[in-house]
């Protein structure tokens, strides 16, 4: 069933998560683990990111540089067929238009389609670690100009211009939002802009990323409602695991840090204290977020996944 079926059918709060791919060369294995120990909780929908290739420097024996691109975790597509095929619970593979040119984003939704994957989430993707040479014409600038060409397949139109007989079965996607604003956007208006014109070009729901202050995704949900957007708005959530996450997360991912966790997290001693704090503080806001009927909980299991765990025994 499609995510905004899922979505749209549940009464209660759904449980979903976010899996990252394992680092090339090691074991689908690893998925499938995460899987295993989460399944129980009747996750409504799994979704697997997305990496780009990267440039990194490479030291030779004789001490000199070689510079060589790597794509450190790749099988996005493979994993979840894999997933949908073992597991029977629907897969939302993340397709990401920084590192990825619009042919082999084609090419990607061929595969997706033949393989009977029919959700996606449409991103960007991170530009960090991106290329800088790489030729800007052969990638898309926003997620927008992806959710185009997303659009354009569904109708039958290639990235050439050229028309083939649209599948039966159209793709049907959500998009990013962010209740403390993209790093990039000027200001918040312009932010629920793009979001909105995400939701008018047919994103079936968006997905915030992760915050650890409830007030802020409430506070965004309602301007995004005053604004328009009446689709379903999923929090993104993460459990903290580590005492260096205090000050990484607003780094990474700009999500401000509450006082009274970050005071908690300053007393650590060690990771586990950490870890316990954090654990403690995701089923508060997991609580109240069920408590304010959000349509589902979206976990970002990255190294977090016991934590998810030990969450999500508490609240569901
Ligand atoms: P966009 O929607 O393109 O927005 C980027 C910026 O441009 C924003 O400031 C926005 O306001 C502005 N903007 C948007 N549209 C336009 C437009 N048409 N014209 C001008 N400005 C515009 N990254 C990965 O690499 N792989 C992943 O798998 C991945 N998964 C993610 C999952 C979730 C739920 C979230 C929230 C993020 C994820 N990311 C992932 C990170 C994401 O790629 C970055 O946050 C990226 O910087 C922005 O992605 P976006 O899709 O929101 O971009």
């Amino acid at each position: 069933m499609r995510v905004i079926e899922q979505l749209n059918n549940s009464r209660n709060t759904a449980f979903s998560f976010e899996i990252l791919p394992p680092l090339k060369g090691n074991s689908i294995h690893k998925v499938y683990s995460v899987i295993d120990k989460l399944r129980e909780f009747d996750p409504k929908y799994i979704n697997i990111t997305s990496h780009h290739s990267e440039f990194i420097y490479k030291t030779l024996p004789d001490g000199t540089y070689q510079r060589v691109n790597i794509r450190k975790r790749p099988g996005s597509v493979a994993i979840a067929s894999a997933i949908q095929n073992k597991y029977g619970i629907t897969a939302v593979p993340h397709i990401i238009c920084k590192g990825f040119t619009k042919d082999e984003t084609e090419y990607a939704l061929i595969d997706l389609n033949f393989l009977g994957v029919y959700d996606l989430l449409l991103l960007r993707g991170d530009t960090k670690t991106l290329d800088p040479n790489q030729d800007k014409s052969q990638y898309h600038t926003y997620a927008t100009e992806l959710q185009e060409q997303v659009n354009n397949f569904n109708k039958g139109v290639a990235v050439d211009g050229s028309t083939f007989e649209a599948n039966e079965t159209p793709f049907s996607y959500g998009m990013a939002c962010y209740p403390e604003k993209h790093e990039e956007a000027p200001n918040m208006e312009s932010d629920v802009y793009y979001a909105k014109m995400k939701v008018e070009n047919g994103a079936d729901y968006l997905v915030t990323q992760m915050f650890f202050d409830n007030e802020k995704y409430y506070a965004f949900v309602d301007r995004c409602r005053k604004e328009g957007i009446t689709v379903p708005i999923i929090p993104g959530i993460k459990p903290i695991v580590f005492k260096n996450q205090l000050t990484v997360l607003p780094k990474i991912f700009r999500s401000d840090i509450p006082e009274p966790l970050a005071a908690g997290l300053r007393t650590c001693k060690t990771d586990s204290d950490a870890k316990s704090i954090g654990i403690e503080w995701c089923k508060e806001q997991c609580r109240d977020l069920i408590a304010h009927n959000v349509p589902s909980l979206h976990f970002y299991t990255f190294m977090a996944v016991d934590s998810v765990w030990q969450v999500a025994k508490e609240v569901y």
